[in-house]
């Protein structure tokens, strides 16, 4: 599999771009996440042309379409970073993104929550960054996080996840299509889907089953768009202790009463928050792998991203 190409904001890779040349170096992303990952790096202020030092900006006034001006001289960038945007993001088109990662509280950059002042200089954290508001715009499927957010072990791995599903799926799409092909996608990503939302699973398998009667440029949207939906919901314990005990049920001949009870408390510590969540996936893929056992095998909630990523370690 070729590399996950991500979008990121420039300076949490330790570029100098910020307003007063520093950066925003993040060790995970740059060290851990990029070993995994090929970034494609974006640094809105500097890209429309504003210079390394600059004067700091701001987002003012309404903060469903803010202004983006300097917070001394109150000069306004709106339009110049706006046409920039719009072209930058076409730009992208081209980049294969599965994700962005974006600079949290920048009146450019972040995502949510950004300060929006009013005319008496009150903050409102309501707004979004003006080059992140055309970027989720332009591509609403693309999964999105803030580097402070992915200090979050449950949020990390759910955008983890997304990115290395989208790819999977990119593949899917650049290769031969066919309804078979389609199927056995959607069956191997059967039990991931169950551990985000067994509704939206069960809406893709009337999807995949009435394959034939829709234009294909329709069925693959709307598959795409279910499946970055249900994952967008987050793997709880509850879900995903439903998962593991189904995955039991495929060892029902071969592993002794002992074997399975002591599989069934593992599953059942997990549950109750004891152990991560990796304990019962690696007693799982250990059965799966002396048994041979074929569908399992064949799923990716077994194996969804890189192990050394330590996604499924956390309490
Ligand atoms: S937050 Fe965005 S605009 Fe600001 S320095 Fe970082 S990449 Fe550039």
């Amino acid at each position: 599999m070729e590399s996950v190409r991500l979008g990121i904001s420039t300076c949490l890779l330790g570029e100098n771009v910020r307003y007063d040349g520093g950066h925003k170096l993040d060790h995970f992303l740059k060290d851990t996440l990029g070993q995994y990952v090929e970034y494609v790096p974006v640094c809105p202020e500097v890209e429309c042309g504003l210079g390394v030092p600059r004067e700091s900006m701001r987002l003012t006034g309404d903060p469903e379409s803010p202004r983006l001006v300097t917070t001394r001289t109150n000069r306004d960038h709106t339009e110049k970073m706006v046409k920039w945007a719009g072209r930058r993001v076409k730009e992208l088109e081209k980049e294969n993104l599965c994700g962005f990662i974006f600079k949290s509280n920048s009146p450019s950059s972040g995502m949510e929550r950004v300060r929006v002042y009013n005319e008496k200089g009150m903050p409102a954290k309501k707004g979004v960054g003006i080059f992140a508001g055309i970027f989720m715009e332009h591509f609403p499927l693309i999964p999105v996080e803030e580097e402070g957010r992915l200090h979050d072990p449950v949020l990390r791995e759910n955008f983890i996840e997304r990115i290395f599903t989208l790819k999977r799926w990119r593949e899917f799409l650049s290769g031969k299509m066919s309804v078979g092909n389609l199927v056995d996608f959607h069956t191997s990503h059967k039990l991931l889907l169950l551990s985000h939302s067994e509704k939206i699973y069960r809406m893709m398998g009337k999807l995949v089953a009435g394959a034939k009667s829709l234009p294909a440029k329709e069925l693959y949207g709307q598959y795409e768009t279910l499946l970055m939906d249900a994952l967008k919901l987050k793997a709880t314990a509850r879900k995903n202790t439903n998962v593991l005990n189904h995955m039991t049920g495929y060892f029902k001949k071969q592993l002794s009463h002992d074997e399975k009870q002591e599989l069934l408390e593992i599953i059942e510590q997990y549950r109750l928050g004891y152990i991560p969540l990796i304990v019962p996936i690696t007693l799982i893929n250990h059965y799966t792998r002396k048994f041979r056992e074929e569908y399992l095998g064949k799923q990716f909630y077994l194996k969804p991203h890189p192990a050394e990523l330590k996604l499924r370690s956390h309490l």
